[in-house]
């Protein structure tokens, strides 16, 4: 199934809005086994959107077209496409007794969004008023991100599942490792599997390879067992922690000084967080390391706050406090400002210590020359990866 998408709005052209309705539709086409052969984005002009289909629906299956289905009069795509496949509109009374029922006598507004191009078939909008349309070879959605997603799942995806004829996209991530290093794991892959296509995809502390086609569970096993321990299916580093710690039913609290609550808010990204973390300090100063956590006044006087000794006592803190069994613990320079002769900008010491263990102790191996918001984001991802790999293999990375 060839597909192409043709995403519709001058604020899309003008950097305004961030096309995130194309990436929702190509993702979720991959995820049932069609690739998108093309996103193609155009102002809400009838010139522009007939030279667009012109192009476009000779070398394709069906085309997802987002946007201007609206009642405002900004709204034209409706009556350009009625106009180009040579289709009158007529009122669709299931379409117009919907919203009637949903948002009363809305009048002459209401009446217009129910009026529905003879040959397409009405979508009906459980969460708007514009109903999108099913022609021959094209579905033409709102614009909306929740309008069109509702549509999406509702109708488009599970038609085209029926008619979707590639294999399903695999997954498998590796924890921490960098895209360049796979590189030849890839090429190596492509060559052994040759019914199957490869890429590699940089995420969140991890690298995910994704692959098509050829026998699924061999290529599997074989980048498992070139990753034994760092190989995992779930979604993203944040899920993987989670199903591990989960699975045992452990705890998990964080004290944070330089990543300043990043890996908390990482965490509880994904739903189900309060299955396992307790929380996290965000304990920044000298003053509020003491307090919440009884870090004491002569190891910070001493060892300074960003040191092994800090974030042993921050562990050991929040253990105490809490009845977490794992915590962990990040202080550093993230800098640009705030660099001491031996502790240079990045400089980032961990601690991750499990209730009755002794404290895995170490630098984080942050890039000197990294920015603010690097250091922030690789010490989050490093601490979300090292403790997984401790959970899920007892693989010690801090020392
Ligand atoms: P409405 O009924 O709200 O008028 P519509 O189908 O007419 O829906 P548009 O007017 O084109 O849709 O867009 C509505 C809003 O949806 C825009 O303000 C924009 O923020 C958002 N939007 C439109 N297209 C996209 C897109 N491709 N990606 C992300 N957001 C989008
Ligand atoms: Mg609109």
């Amino acid at each position: 199934l060839r597909i192409k998408i043709l995403s519709i709005g001058n604020e899309l052209l003008e950097g305004r809005t961030i096309n995130t309705n194309a990436a929702v539709i190509s993702k979720g086409l991959a995820d049932i086994g069609i690739a998108t052969q093309s996103v193609v984005t155009i102002p809400d002009s009838a010139e522009e959107i007939v030279q667009a289909l012109d192009q476009m629906l000779p070398d394709c299956d069906l085309i997802i077209a987002t946007g201007g289905l609206g009642p405002t009069p900004d709204d034209r795509t409706k009556g350009i496409l009625s106009n180009y496949f040579g289709q009158k509109l007529i009122k669709d009374e299931s379409v117009y007794r919907d919203l009637k029922r949903r948002y009363g006598d809305g009048g002459s507004r209401l009446e217009e969004q129910a009026m529905i191009p003879e040959g397409a078939k009405a979508l009906i909008n459980p969460v708007g008023t514009a109903p999108g349309l099913w022609f021959d070879k094209l579905i033409a959605l709102p614009g909306v991100p929740l309008e069109m997603s509702a549509l999406l799942n509702q109708y488009v995806f599970p038609e085209l599942k029926k008619r979707g004829t590639l294999k399903p996209v695999c997954e498998v991530r590796i924890m921490l490792e960098r895209e360049s290093h796979i590189a030849g794991l890839i090429e190596e892959f492509e060559q052994t599997y040759p019914d199957a296509t490869f890429g590699s995809y940089p995420e969140f502390g991890c690298v995910a390879i994704r692959f098509r086609g050829g026998e699924t569970d061999k290529i599997k096993h074989a980048i498992f067992a070139r990753y034994p321990q760092r190989a995992f299916i779930a979604p993203s580093v944040v899920h993987a922690l989670m199903e591990s710690l989960t699975e045992e039913k452990s705890l998990l609290v964080c004290t944070e000084s330089c990543t300043g609550g990043a890996i908390a808010s990482h965490l509880t990204q994904v739903s189900g967080a309060s299955d396992f973390l307790v929380g996290s300090y965000v304990t920044y100063s000298n003053e509020m390391k003491q307090r919440a956590l009884g870090v004491k006044l002569e190891t910070l006087k001493e060892h300074g706050a960003v040191s092994a000794e800090v974030v042993t006592e921050m562990v050991d803190g929040a253990l105490e406090n809490t009845d977490a069994k794992y915590a962990l613990a990040t202080s550093g320079v993230a800098g640009p400002t705030g660099a001491l002769p031996n502790k240079p900008v990045g400089t980032v010491w961990a601690a991750i210590k499990e209730r009755g263990g002794p404290t895995m102790l170490g630098l984080i191996p942050c890039s000197h020359k990294e920015s603010r918001e690097g250091i922030i984001s690789f010490s989050t991802a490093y601490m979300i990866g090292a403790l997984w790999l401790y959970v899920a293999h007892k693989e010690v990375l801090l020392k």
